[in-house]
């Protein structure tokens, strides 16, 4: 039996809890009870799912879970110490190897997360007398990366490469390092940053280029090789950071650059220094996606999940709902107030349908949403069963 806490000292959380509910901030997770599949258990209700980021359907891949057991069987459950002193194993050299060859880098450094990786980075690069100029709706690890770094941050406005241009005009001599840093593909509005313009302006204000590939890493570019390759921007973007954790359908963030930036991130990014390396099972994984990328059913998956995305997207805007800039598989469904978002989305929940309303502080108070990503795994009845909720419950409430 639990044993209650006898002290009051945390009695203060009654309160905070209750503003936040007050505020409609509070997060009420609901409960996965299968694999996450395009079609999945949630709460106990088989719905379409529109929730995860597991684009190409890697989480259940047969190679990726043969690959994870072989690794328990050969190395264990847990790598038993950290990655600088005795929890590098060979399995993560071949992952940093396989990845560095994948991205055309000279080398790559796998962190726990895409979030670690952030934070690592961005920490360890700049600091006092330093600047980091970052777009307004950068995800929030590179948002904390920036603020431990204690270099000054200035914000510019989505997209906007004029008025970064502008900005770098009165404020770059005033510092010593720079850091220009976006998110490639937007995580609530599944548009894409103009990196080939961000590109010229690094070279224009001596600016270290770093890209977040989060929901890029296995969407854009050949078999899911990213933003880079996407745009054919090698060689001119000092650091891209990816994920494992999203299409690559496992767990992890990496760095991807050249050697001597690796070099310095081993010696000085605190997560990677001082947090357990990777669990065998995963790493093994991670190889195994990569592996599946790289083979033709890598290119197969990604040209299905852009398919789907395109075919989702032209049916909604079809139906007359505002699905904002979005370019990628993310969609969002704009329906202005928290109220509105909160109501479709439940309201398609209960119709067979799992798309995660978004809502401020996430998104500007008047732009709030439900998002949805499709994957390479949804069928055309999949998508055409979530269409014909969406033009339902969209009539019901006056939308559409
Ligand atoms: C999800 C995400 C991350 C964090 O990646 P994890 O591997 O899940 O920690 C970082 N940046 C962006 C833009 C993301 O969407």
């Amino acid at each position: 039996m639990a044993t209650p806490i006898k002290t009051n000292r945390l009695g203060f959380l009654d309160q905070e809890l209750k503003s936040l509910e007050e505020q409609g901030f509070v997060w009420r997770p609901r409960t996965l009870q299968s694999e996450q599949r395009a079609r999945a258990v949630f709460d106990g209700k088989e719905v379409v799912n529109l929730s995860s980021n597991n684009y190409l359907g890697l989480t259940n891949h047969p190679k990726m879970r043969e690959a994870a057991k072989r690794a328990i069987d050969q190395f264990g459950a847990g790598a038993g110490a950290v990655r600088p002193i005795a929890g590098t194993m060979t399995l993560h050299r071949e992952l940093e190897e396989k990845l560095a060859r994948f991205k055309g880098v000279e080398a790559t450094l796998v962190f726990q997360s895409g979030f670690a990786a952030n934070l690592g980075t961005i920490q360890a690069l700049v600091g006092p007398g330093d600047v980091i100029y970052s777009e307004e709706l950068n995800h929030g690890s590179i948002i904390d990366g920036c603020r431990l770094s204690k270099a000054e941050i200035i914000k510019w406005p989505h997209r906007d490469v004029d008025a970064l241009r502008q900005l770098c005009k009165e404020t770059r001599q005033k510092y010593r390092r720079a850091l220009l840093v976006t998110d490639a593909v937007f995580s609530m509005d599944g548009d894409i940053a103009p990196l080939r313009e961000l590109a010229d302006i690094a070279e224009e204000f001596d600016l270290i280029f770093m890209v977040d590939d989060a929901h890029a890493s296995g969407v854009l570019g050949r078999a899911g090789r990213g933003s880079v390759d996407h745009f054919g921007l090698h060689g001119r973007v000092d650091i891209q950071m990816g994920t494992l954790s999203k299409a690559l359908g496992v767990m992890g963030g990496y760095i991807a650059g050249s050697k001597k930036l690796i070099e310095f991130l081993i010696q000085k990014a605190r997560p990677w220094l001082l947090s357990t390396a990777h669990p065998p099972a995963v790493v093994a994984a991670a190889i195994a996606a990569i592996e599946i990328l790289e083979s033709p059913e890598g290119e197969q998956l990604v040209q299905k999940l852009w398919e789907n995305a395109r075919y989702f997207k032209s049916e909604l805007n079809r139906l007359g709902f505002n699905t904002g800039a979005s370019e990628t598989p993310i969609t969002p469904v704009i329906v202005g107030s928290s109220h509105n978002a909160r109501q479709l989305a439940k309201r398609l929940f209960e119709e067979g349908v799992f798309a995660q309303e978004i809502v401020f502080p996430m998104v500007a108070r008047d732009k709030a949403r439900v998002r949805t990503i499709v994957t390479a795994m949804h069928t055309k009845e999949d998508l055409d069963f979530a269409l014909n909720a969406f033009k339902k419950v969209g009539k019901e409430m006056g939308l559409i």
